[in-house]
């Protein structure tokens, strides 16, 4: 499934701004995308899933955030987190988790924002996990994690060892003992997407919930997919504005041609993604994976203002209810998004210039 449905997509139209700018039915959402089987995308039918490329999840992102962008990003969440699980060797947890991450029943919050950019240097891990006679326990906090459902989630977190050293990244359920969820934080946008920070007070912690034993092993594994599927959401967010910015401008426009431009750098950029990220040549080039992962930012950001000259002062005009207001907060995320502009430049700076700029014309696949 590459598209949304129509009941879907009915509902996402006529919610998108309450979704962007009120709390109130962030549950309902992850309800609701559960409800039309979106989070199967792209995992193995004999894991539960409805099979299909990789390319398949980033579509599907895309076309959510065409209608808003908070859906895409609570879909990104769910996606992200039933990732971590397919990256896992621990089939137990896997056979225990999986299934009500793919139903919705229970949210799934990758909180590894921390852990990302305490890999890249940018950073100190917030959470310890230590041995004890018991087991281990955990402590520490997450400053951010999208997706806390109060009526159940499951957040991917990472930890360090303070004994080895080395973190790993584990599986923390809401209703453990000692694990407390911040109030929402106060979004400029995307409220109806359970964003919070999450503390940990003494979390009796056993191999059980490991996801993983090596972060340093992990995460530069699950990167493709998680950006990838980040592409998504600013190539849907282009979509949308480019859509709005034709219906508002007159053929003979100085601005149509612009625009014409901009709908076939997005389409390029679609065709260079699904075929990198489908050959898998995104796990063997971070520097082509940060390089596109940049360019979704400057596609949304281009579009969104291209919009705004589309439409004139009629984008000010809050009454005018054109949708505007809510992409062009939609595109302020985009550049602070995990990793943000600053990390992938960052990153890109210490990798040096790309052997082969991606192109579906000269990936080897
Ligand atoms: C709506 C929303 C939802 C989110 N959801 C999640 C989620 O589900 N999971 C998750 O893990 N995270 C989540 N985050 C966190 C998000 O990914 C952060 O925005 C991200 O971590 C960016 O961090 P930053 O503020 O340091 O910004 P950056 O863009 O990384 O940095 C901003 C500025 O701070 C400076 N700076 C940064 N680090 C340093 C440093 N070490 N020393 C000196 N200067 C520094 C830089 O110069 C830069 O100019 C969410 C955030 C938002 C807004």
């Amino acid at each position: 499934m590459n598209q949304v449905d129509d009941t879907l997509a009915a509902w996402l139209d006529s919610q998108a701004d309450a979704l962007d700018s009120d709390h109130t039915q962030a549950d309902q959402l992850l309800a609701t995308l559960a409800a039309s089987g979106v989070f199967g995308a792209a995992v193995p039918v004999a894991q539960g899933g409805a099979g299909g490329a990789a390319s398949t999840a980033v579509a599907l992102a895309a076309a959510l955030a065409e209608h808003s962008l908070a859906a895409g990003f609570v879909f990104w969440a769910q996606r992200a987190t039933i990732e971590c699980l397919l990256r896992s060797p621990n089939h137990d947890l896997v056979r225990k988790l999986l299934p009500s991450l793919l139903n919705g029943a229970t949210a799934g919050a990758p909180g590894l924002s921390n852990a990302i950019r305490s890999l890249s240097g940018l950073d100190q891990l917030h959470a310890q996990c230590t041995s004890t006679a018991e087991g281990s326990v955990l402590n520490g906090t997450v400053p951010w994690a999208t997706n806390l459902c109060r009526g159940g989630f499951v957040a991917a977190i990472a930890a360090i060892n303070p004994a080895s050293g080395s973190p790993a990244i584990f599986a923390v359920p809401n209703d453990a003992a000692g694990v407390w969820r911040g109030d929402d934080q106060d979004l400029l946008g995307l409220r109806a997407t359970n964003t919070a920070s999450l503390r940990f007070e003494n979390v009796p912690l056993t191999e059980h919930w490991l996801l993983h034993p090596h972060a340093k092993v992990f995460l530069p594994a699950l990167r493709p997919m998680m950006l990838a599927i980040q592409c998504g959401l600013g190539l849907g967010l282009a979509r949308a504005s480019l859509v709005a910015a034709r219906r508002h401008t007159p053929g003979q426009s100085v601005l149509a041609f612009e625009i014409g431009a901009l709908e076939d750098t997005a389409e390029e950029f679609w065709r260079t993604l699904s075929v990198a990220l489908d050959g898998g040549w995104l796990e063997a080039n971070p520097t082509a994976l940060f390089d596109l992962r940049l360019n979704m930012v400057g596609l949304a950001t281009s579009a969104v203002q291209l919009e705004l000259q589309a439409l004139g002062a009629r984008a000010y005009d809050r009454s005018a209810g054109s949708g505007f207001a809510r992409r062009m907060r939609e595109a302020a995320f985009l550049p602070i998004l995990t990793p943000s502009l600053v990390q992938l430049k960052t990153e890109l700076a210490k990798l040096g210039p790309a052997s082969v700029s991606p192109s579906p014309d000269n990936l080897p696949i």
